[in-house]
């Protein structure tokens, strides 16, 4: 499958992730919006929030919950959690991914991802 994730996934396109276990990995933005910006990617490959079937609960759960225990760890105090979802949502990637974004200093964080 060409799903550059999915590529990132097996190691086979390099990238410094920050974070991974049996469900996620978590790697830097190659174009962020933010200045801090992280992408946390399903391992499995889920092509949006439209194709998620009643099994995929965990998986989302424990997104949200890999986002919190980074935004922690990163000393952010507020951020943005956002899921692009199909074409009409700014989706450019065809795989399950949630962006973690903050960092800003005045706090505005206004984005247009
Ligand atoms: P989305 O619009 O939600 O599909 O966002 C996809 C995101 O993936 C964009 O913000 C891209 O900058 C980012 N992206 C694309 N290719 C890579 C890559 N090889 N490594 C890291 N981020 C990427
Ligand atoms: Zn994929």
């Amino acid at each position: 499958m060409d799903c550059i994730f999915c590529k990132i996934i097996k190691h086979e396109v390099p990238t410094n992730s920050i974070y991974e276990d049996d469900w996620l990995v978590v790697f830097k933005d190659i174009k962020p919006s933010a200045p801090i910006h992280y992408l946390i990617v399903s391992k499995e490959h889920i092509q949006s929030i439209i194709h998620l079937q009643n099994n995929h609960q965990e998986i989302i759960s424990k997104m949200v919950f890999t986002a919190k225990m980074l935004a922690e760890k990163l000393g952010l105090k507020g951020y943005k959690l956002v899921f692009n979802v199909g074409r009409q949502g700014g989706q450019i990637i065809d795989h399950l991914h949630l962006h973690l974004l903050g960092g800003w200093e005045n706090g505005s964080g206004k984005i247009n991802i």
